[in-house]
């Protein structure tokens, strides 16, 4: 019998097609949180243990913030709260904390120098803990699907 063998073949063969990227690992940066890569430098967003944002400048390795600022709306679109940063150490850490809640739109505004176009990166962040890897879903390291 022909088929069967044929069968398991071409599921082997689709298999790692299937497991290419999609939802999957999320690119996580030095301190463990989530790696906005659509970003130049790529941006290291990291909700501290009293929900204050500590954002960290990654281009190979950990990249001073310099004259960078940055800016984070998010919360309730109706009544958002935005967070600004001060730099600390190698990073800039929000003075604010995040609103309450664990599933909030985010907009991040970095800018290079004054007076210049800032650089944006929208995404939905979940503080909900996956119970898969244990990480909250926005730095969630496992495969799997929602
Ligand atoms: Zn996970």
């Amino acid at each position: 019998m022909k088929i069967p063998h044929l069968l398991t073949t071409l599921a082997l063969t689709l298999a790692p097609a299937l497991a290419g990227p999609g939802h999957g690992a999320t690119p996580t940066g030095p301190n463990g949180g989530r790696l906005l890569t659509t970003m130049k430098p790529a941006v290291e967003f990291l909700v501290l243990p009293d929900r204050r944002v500590r954002l960290t400048f990654v281009d190979g390795a950990v990249v001073s913030p310099g004259d960078r600022t940055a800016t984070v709306t998010t919360g309730d679109r109706r009544a958002p709260v935005r967070l600004t940063f001060q730099p600390e150490g190698e990073s800039l850490v929000s003075e604010n904390p995040l609103p309450d809640g664990r599933v909030f739109p985010v907009i991040l505004q970095i800018q290079s120098l004054p007076g210049e176009k800032p650089a944006l990166a929208k995404f939905q962040l979940d503080l909900s803990m996956c119970g898969g890897c244990k990480k909250p879903e926005y730095v969630c390291s496992c495969e799997h699907t929602h």
